[in-house]
């Protein structure tokens, strides 16, 4: 690190915890953050400001006047515009220092693959179960860990699935693929905008942990969170011995 990146790092080196070596491993770190909504916008901007080297933002929509609301990474001026492109203004203009690659697309098939195998972690901000799921197998392929993150209403979900160790489930043991499932979209349920904050917030801070190697990300706990209580309820996430996304995996 230069001069000006341990000052602007300096916050995070003085914690025990983190330090100089782990700070040099976000440097080092990449991470994709499949959408630039409301979990994607608080996600990337604090893996930016942080430090994560690399920042993949990937995103099909454009920014319409009803994302305002909650998605902090568009500004108003930038209804209209792609999600990625606008998210890659905000990021490199919070930290130029890092480089924000902007996938204006709904990531899937070869696409997929190939960026995830390019990262250290991926942060699941999507709003849609295909994508999850998608997104899901790719990591268990790659052994990339997994932090997903849900927010509908008042009801935030968050949690880490980590396959390179052997007590993890993967998305697919929690949600199995092939139930019909009724998708929950912020369009028709509504969301509460600080509630994506919080859950974004958390799974950048679930993805530092990870790149950096510091603390004790939350593998194999699904955490539940009521925004209009502000409680948090913590349920035990065991793996499916059956579960047609990792079993495989496990057998190698
Ligand atoms: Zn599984």
């Amino acid at each position: 690190m230069n001069d000006a990146q341990l000052l602007r790092y300096s916050r995070h080196i003085l914690l025990e915890e983190i330090g100089v070596e782990a700070q040099e491993r976000l440097l080092a770190a990449t991470a994709l953050v499949v959408g630039a909504g409301g979990l994607g916008s608080p996600a990337a901007m604090y893996l930016a400001s942080a430090g994560v080297g690399r920042v993949i933002l990937a995103d099909g929509d454009t920014v319409d006047l009803t994302n305002l609301q909650r998605q902090i990474l568009h500004r108003h001026d930038a209804l209209g515009r792609a999600k990625a492109e606008s998210g890659r203004d905000t990021l490199l203009a919070l930290n130029p220092e890092v480089d924000v690659v902007a996938l204006t697309e709904r990531l899937s098939g070869d696409a997929l693959e190939h960026w995830v195998s390019r990262s250290t972690v991926v942060l699941d901000c999507c709003d849609n179960f295909e994508t999850r799921h998608a997104v899901n197998a790719a990591c268990v392929r790659h052994r990339v860990p997994l932090v997903s993150g849900a927010a509908i209403r008042f009801d935030g979900q968050l949690s880490v699935y980590d396959t390179r160790r052997a007590d993890s489930p993967c998305y697919a043991c929690l949600f199995p693929p092939t139930d019909a499932v009724e998708e929950v979209r912020c369009a028709t349920m509504g969301v509460f905008a600080p509630l994506t904050g919080i859950i974004g917030t958390w799974q950048a801070a679930e993805a530092l942990k990870i790149a950096g190697g510091f603390g004790d990300p939350m593998v194999g706990r699904l955490m539940l969170f009521d925004g209009r209580s502000s409680s948090v309820n913590e349920i035990r996430l065991p793996r499916h011995p059956g579960c047609p996304v990792c079993a495989a995996l496990r057998a190698d």
